[in-house]
């Protein structure tokens, strides 16, 4: 079937959840056999979010084709489980530098550049491209209606309704219906306001998706629907749910995929929702609880280890208990006394990070977890830190350190200066640009026969996705495996250790990769599925 095209904007504030509400009808869709491909496109002029720090952006995802992507991008792939790729999400930055690219080039010789139609038409080619293979292409644009940077983002989805017609193109708005409760009322306005804000630029939302903390009664929900120009069936309901995964369920019953089906004209396939049904049950009837705790810098923001926090929950399904997160600074491990905030935590996880700032408190806690046997679970950075531990506090090398802090004696972690890619060797240097230049997604690597890595994986070779620009000192080997540091993991060239782990430990593991990136609730990885397990190992020995 050709592609059919639904593009979801978003009204009144951001944080509504487009994101989530685009995962999950596209896991909707596919419940009922069709494919689907989901796109971002952001209004900034960052060419990717990959400078940005946590507080602005949240989680850097990264795709398996090495893009550093918006966090919505995760979203997509762990409800529908189709892997995005680089041109899946799209930004003013790239935009505008493709378009700049031309007209240094002389393709646009003798026309003056302008906003329309030149990056109107960029816009275009970039969200239809490489959607062949969908049945439907779900579009999803950042920011709020009425920010002036996404003008030209909505200028080129009309222009797409208008020519590619009402037959393939679909707009969805998700807007928010506040009880405010002084007057105890659903308020309407709001919803009005930015459907007319979208309509003064020239489109008219098919559904509105709205957003509340309650059922919309049928007068509030005819109100929308003749204020905004919009069919009563199609202002859809969008109450919060109590867990992320119930939302497909949710918007289900409320109608959005069959009401989009019935706009398209489709007939509707009876869905297969099973899959869902599974994870919501087990997520509300856990047999088991264990506490994690997630010793990190960006802490206080959720969005910044997003992905890391449902692959934790993920593991919890595959082993049929709740885990609860206890968010953890780093630095309060750098003060006299506070170690006890890891007493009776059933497992420590150290994740990916950046700069010096609260690396002594993780070290703390890898030493806690090493010294008291607790599972211990290093991504990226908690790796890196665990090495660290391990040739300060145990192999007693001076000036031990990583060079990502300045210059140091022994880098134990060091600057990437080359790898191969395939049969490619890529070259680095201390001066090169920050953007798009780290050790980006898909590697192989080895497991060594024998090891806890192996029997986790039950395979010899892996590809997890990257996003590192320092790595454990392949010097140093001999000398950490003196003091117990199994490298169980090593690149194909052996120049590259991936994984580390601890024959003197129930369950201590560092990884150089991001699997939590490649974590679905219907295919949990499996080292957080094995970590958790050795966590509730654990909470039953205390
Ligand atoms: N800062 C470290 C590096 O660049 C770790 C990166 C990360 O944790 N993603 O190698």
């Amino acid at each position: 079937m050709t592609t059919l095209f639904v593009f979801i904007t978003g009204g009144v504030v951001s944080s509504l959840g487009k994101g989530l509400a685009s995962a999950a009808l596209g896991a909707a869709l596919q419940a009922r056999g069709y494919k689907v491909r989901l796109r971002k496109l952001d209004p900034y002029l960052n060419i990717d979010p990959g400078t940005m720090s946590p507080y602005q952006h949240g989680e850097v995802y990264v795709t398996s084709d090495g893009a550093e992507t918006d966090l919505d991008l995760g979203h997509y792939e762990r409800f529908t489980g189709v892997n995005s790729r680089r041109s899946d999400n799209i930004t003013s930055g790239q935009i505008y530098q493709s378009v700049i690219a031309k007209e240094r080039r002389g393709d646009y010789l003798g026309a003056t550049v302008q906003v329309i139609p030149h990056v109107t038409d960029e816009i275009k080619r970039f969200i239809m491209s490489g959607t062949e293979d969908a049945d439907f292409a779900l579009i999803e644009i950042g920011g709020t209606v009425g920010d002036i940077e996404s003008l030209p983002f909505l200028e080129a989805i009309r222009q797409l309704g208008y020519e590619l017609g009402r037959d393939r193109t679909l707009f969805i708005h998700v807007t928010l219906v506040p009880r405010i409760s002084v007057a105890g009322e659903l308020k309407t306005k709001p919803t009005q306001h930015s459907v007319k804000e979208l309509r003064s630029i020239g489109i008219q939302p098919d559904i509105l998706l709205c957003r509340c903390t309650e059922p919309l009664p049928e007068g509030v929900r005819r109100k929308i629907a003749l204020f905004c120009n919009v069919r009563e069936e199609d202002v859809i309901a969008a109450p919060d749910a109590a867990s992320l995964y119930e939302v497909p369920l949710t918007y289900h019953q409320e109608g959005l995929d069959s009401q989009v089906l019935k706009i398209f004209r489709l007939d509707a396939r009876p869905p297969n929702l099973n899959r869902w049904e599974t994870i919501v049950e087990r997520v509300h009837a856990p047999e088991g609880r264990v506490s994690i705790a997630i010793v990190g810098k960006y802490t206080e923001l959720r969005d910044a280890y997003i992905s890391l926090g449902e692959a934790l929950v993920h593991g919890g399904i595959a082993n049929r208990v709740s885990v609860d997160l206890k968010w953890l600074d780093a630095e309060i491990f750098e003060r006299p006394d506070t170690i006890h905030h890891l007493d009776g935590v059933d497992g420590i996880l150290v994740p990916g990070g950046f700069g010096e700032r609260g690396t002594r408190g993780k070290i703390t806690a890898a030493q806690f977890a090493r010294e008291h046997k607790v599972p211990y679970f290093g991504i990226c950075f908690g790796m890196q830190m665990a090495v660290l531990e391990a040739a300060r506090n145990l192999a007693k090398i001076d000036g031990a350190s990583s060079s990502e802090f300045g210059p140091c004696k022994v880098p134990v972690v060091g600057l990437l200066t080359e790898w191969m890619r395939g049969n490619e060797i890529v070259v680095r240097s201390g001066s090169d640009p920050l953007g798009g230049t780290m050790r980006l997604g898909n590697y192989e690597c080895r497991l060594k026969p024998d090891s806890l890595a192996h029997s986790i994986y039950g395979v010899d070779t892996i590809v997890e996705r990257h996003r590192h620009r320092y790595e454990v000192n392949i010097n140093l080997k001999e000398q950490l495996e003196e003091v117990g540091v199994v490298f169980s993991g090593m690149s194909p060239d052996n120049m590259l250790p991936e994984i580390i782990e601890r024959a003197d430990h129930p369950w201590f593991v560092g990884v150089q990769f991001h699997p939590e990136l490649r974590s679905r609730p219907f295919e949990p990885h499996p080292l957080f599925q094995s970590f958790i397990k050795a966590a509730f190992a654990q909470s039953r020995l205390v």
